[in-house]
């Protein structure tokens, strides 16, 4: 089913306002309100990239309302407004949507760090990842991967700056599933964790280095991370272990 509102950030992650109509609001007792708008540039979260926050702002009156999160309900964006702020808007009204920007923006560029750095695991010493997770500035990606080591980890930090230093484009597409599953490798997770029946999968393609089915929000080019710093690994048993990382201004 078409949800009601347009899901920009999938197609532009660097639409940071957009002007919108409220579509359906619910205020339920005891629960913080909640907006369905006619398009939106919120992230709804998934995929380890936790939700965005932002503001929306009234046109008629500037009055504005603190989004504290958003989430996906029945295929919907969802914006859930911070408790305590008197009456949300009425559907129908006018708003300003504005992103917490320096906060999405950290996000894209730790997902896209951690998109190079499932890459060069994958390429460098074939092991998949079985989870991982961020905020913004930092990450942490779970490999089976059984020899890892700290020489190892030392090694591909390097190998990591090194790739994004390079300044690799970052691709969006949007595939038909047969063709998005001829793609070998595509499914780099230890379990397919896209859904049976979805008609379209969503790729990542870090141009020359990773291409991974995805729903998150990434740079355009690998120059605009920076550089990573590993700042721990550790087991999670045999087979898995865990890689921490966090983003640094320039490349070490
Ligand atoms: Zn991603």
């Amino acid at each position: 089913m078409t949800p009601t509102g347009a899901q920009l950030c999938y197609t532009d992650a660097y639409l940071r306002t957009l002007d919108a109509r409220v579509a359906s609001i619910e205020t339920a007792d005891g629960t913080n309100p909640l907006l369905i708008l006619d398009q939106t540039v919120f992230y709804p979260g998934g995929g380890g990239q936790p939700a965005d926050r932002g503001i929306i702002l009234r046109t008629a009156d500037g009055r504005s309302w603190t989004v504290r999160a958003a989430r996906k309900i029945g295929g919907e964006i969802v914006h859930e407004l911070e408790p305590d702020q008197g009456d949300p808007p009425a559907v129908g009204d006018q708003v300003r949507i504005d992103l917490d920007w320096a906060r999405r923006l950290a996000l894209m560029r730790t997902h896209t760090a951690l998109h190079a750095l499932c890459g060069v695991v994958w390429r460098d010493y074939g092991a998949l990842v079985t989870g991982g997770n961020m905020e913004p500035g930092s990450g942490r990606m779970d490999f089976e991967f059984e020899r890892m080591s700290g020489d190892l980890v030392d090694a591909i930090e390097a190998s990591v700056n090194a790739e994004l230093a390079v300044g690799r484009d970052v691709r969006v597409n949007v595939l038909p599933r047969d063709e998005a599953f001829a793609i070998p490798d595509l499914i780099r997770t230890k379990v397919n964790l896209l859904p049976e029946g979805i008609e379209e999968i969503r790729t990542i393609e870090i141009v020359g280095l990773d291409l991974q089915a995805d729903g998150g929000t990434h740079v355009a080019n690998t120059s605009e991370v920076g550089g990573i710093r590993v700042t721990g690994y550790e087991s999670k048993g045999r087979l898995n272990k865990r890689i921490r990382i966090e983003l640094v201004e320039a490349i070490p």
